[in-house]
């Protein structure tokens, strides 16, 4: 029998759901703490413990466990990790949901010419929503109208220009994405997802719940 105990899940944010031991090992001459891979039994993400072992030396095995943390002499002393981020900005148009899910997953795999390139078509096939005269122009031109028009801030339009956003750079257009790249594209294409669509929505929200408060709708 695996370990089997309660926390509360920074994966699926479910309090005090079960939890399977997979794997544990010892810390070099420390005595009464181990580590063990644990994974969540309801969205099977895996969360790293190092318990303080009060009735036991690390030689113990913890598939003997039975019973919960407390009545086998298991302290947790940290888990990690704490809160896991939620990669997917919340609001976002559906046809970008696909395209983004598909960046982080090559991203996730190492792929990073892929992730560079789905990342880049995040931000055309958004600017296009945004404005359907856009699709002539350059990405690079297109941030700096969505700038002009208030859309994005100037800090938000100097970030696009520092990263591998748009094949302006005719030398180095058909290079493949390193890392680097790939993963500063993501970082970028978040925010301006959260700028675009997640923030505004959150103030209409907001702006709603109050004016119900007030009796205004
Ligand atoms: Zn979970």
């Amino acid at each position: 029998m695996a370990l089997e105990f309660s926390h509360d899940c920074p994966y699926c944010k479910t309090n005090s759901i079960g939890f399977t031991g997979r794997y544990n090992w010892t810390i070099p001459g420390v005595g009464n703490q181990k580590f063990i891979l644990a994974t969540c039994n309801g969205c099977h993400a895996g969360v790293i413990f190092l318990f303080r072992l009060n009735n036991h030396t690390s030689d113990y095995d913890f598939s003997k466990a039975n019973g919960n943390l407390a009545s086998n002499g298991l302290q947790t002393m940290h888990s990690w990790p704490q809160t896991a981020h939620n990669d997917i900005p919340e609001d976002i148009p559906v046809q970008l949901l696909g395209l983004l899910t598909q960046a982080i997953k090559c991203l996730r795999q190492g792929a990073w010419d892929a992730a560079g390139m789905t990342f880049r078509k995040v931000i055309d096939v958004s600017t296009k929503l945004l404005d359907s005269s856009f699709s002539k122009k350059p990405l690079a031109y297109r941030i700096d109208d969505l700038e002009k028009s208030g859309k994005l801030t100037a800090d938000i339009k100097s970030w696009a220009h520092e990263i591998r956003l748009d094949g302006n750079d005719a030398a180095h257009e058909d290079d493949p994405f390193t890392r680097e790249q790939a993963e500063a594209l993501h970082s970028f294409v978040d925010a301006y997802l959260r700028y675009i669509y997640t923030l505004p929505k959150m103030v209409e929200r907001s702006r709603e719940t109050r004016d119900l408060a007030n009796g205004k709708a």
